[in-house]
């Protein structure tokens, strides 16, 4: 054991190089023991003004309905659902892993039509492929994409999607849960309309809060309307009040905010913002280059073609033992890395390298551990 807990119920000192959660900085801990204030005291709402205006930064947008949803990513997923939404509505989703196989079923559950657009898992989906669907459905109102699908490791390019997408009349909604501060990602640049996140990846913060951000077409859509949006939690016509002060009557009571979570969560964009975002991207990048230079040299291969890389997803050795290799790894390393999802159970692993977790400390240190224990 790498770390003998005092007590069973420690939590020992893990390398979170999985899909999430990553490692979390000692300042980021810090910052969630401060006292707790109250919802609508002035200092905490300075301190969730400037938490938004950090998130505006990081995911390059001046949209000012940018805000940390209380929940992890599920839950910025089911906000921009379930907004953008309604029974009757037709949508596009591109399902190519886990996470775009959720986004149908959670459309779904909204009420909508939903017209798959599919490609094998660890492939991308080409823009060709929403042309079609768009011809073949001219009422579609949304499409959604995941960016980094963290399923299967799949970097999908969302050059160009906009302008063919607002071309049909449709709305652009991405999950950058895994590429928001580890992937270049340009809000306003790729015309996105919706776009949620989540802490616990690049942001290297605890898992419990969803940065989402609407732009102008997607408020439009949601001032037209209907029907109420059917989850009282996630309505963002009453969530914008408390969060942005807007709509008139100032700042509402809705739910009260994670408090502790939002200091984190302003600590882990501080130390963003420190590093600066391309030069995080940049280091994302170059241990990414450093990780799968040292897992091909062992024969290992990377099962997508275009691989992010905060999260690298390899096929499994022959013959190596799944489960057994994994455990090794948590109890002799204190190293976690992800098994396969879905259809890929026991022929994949997947190893996280995001935020504060992509090092070269931790880059050779996995390379070693796995070299040692696949000898
Ligand atoms: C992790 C993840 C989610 C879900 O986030 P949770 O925090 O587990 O709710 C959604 N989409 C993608 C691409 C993810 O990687």
């Amino acid at each position: 054991m790498d770390h003998p807990p005092a007590s069973p119920y420690l939590p020992a000192e893990r390398i979170l190089l999985g899909p999430g959660p990553s490692p979390v900085p000692q300042r980021v801990l810090r910052a969630l023991a401060a006292p707790t204030l109250g919802h609508l005291d002035p200092q905490y709402l300075a301190i969730m003004d400037h938490t938004c205006a950090m998130l505006r930064e990081v995911f390059r947008t001046k949209n000012p309905l940018t805000f940390p949803v209380s929940g992890t990513g599920m839950a910025g997923m089911e906000c921009v659902a379930v907004n953008l939404l309604e029974p009757g509505d037709e949508a596009i989703v591109c399902v190519n892993g886990v996470f775009g196989t959720r986004m149908k079923d959670v459309m779904e559950r909204c009420g909508a039509t939903v017209h798959a657009v599919e490609a094998a898992w660890g492939d991308v989906i080409a823009l060709e492929q929403i042309r079609a669907a768009l011809d073949a459905h001219p009422h579609t109102k949304l499409v959604g994409v995941v960016h980094a699908e963290t399923s299967t490791g799949a970097h999908q390019p969302l050059e160009g999607w906009a302008e063919l997408v607002h071309a049909r009349g449709a709305l652009l909604a991405v999950d950058a849960v895994t590429s928001l501060g580890g992937h270049e990602l340009r809000v306003d640049d790729w015309g996105i309309d919706a776009v949620y996140s989540g802490t616990q990846k690049c942001l290297s913060c605890p898992p419990g809060l969803s940065p989402v951000s609407f732009g102008p077409r997607a408020l439009a859509a949601m001032d037209a309307r209907k029907s109420k949006v059917r989850s009282w939690y996630l309505d963002v016509s009453m969530l914008r009040k408390y969060y942005t002060g807007g709509g008139g009557g100032g700042r509402v009571y809705h739910h009260t905010a994670p408090i502790n979570m939002t200091y984190a969560l302003h600590e882990a964009l501080t130390i963003v913002l420190e590093e600066g975002l391309d030069a995080r991207i940049e280091r994302h990048a170059q241990m990414h280059r450093r990780l799968r230079a040292g897992l091909e040299a062992m024969g290992l291969r990377y099962i997508p073609q275009r691989s992010l890389h905060s999260l690298n997803c390899i096929g499994l050795p022959a013959g190596a033992d799944d489960a057994g290799v994994r455990r090794r790894l948590l109890e002799e390393y204190g190293i976690e890395i992800g098994a396969g999802l879905g259809p890929m159970a026991g022929k994949a692993w997947r190893i996280g390298l995001m935020g504060h977790g992509s090092t070269v400390r931790n880059v050779d240190l996995v390379l070693t551990a796995l070299r040692t224990i696949l000898g």
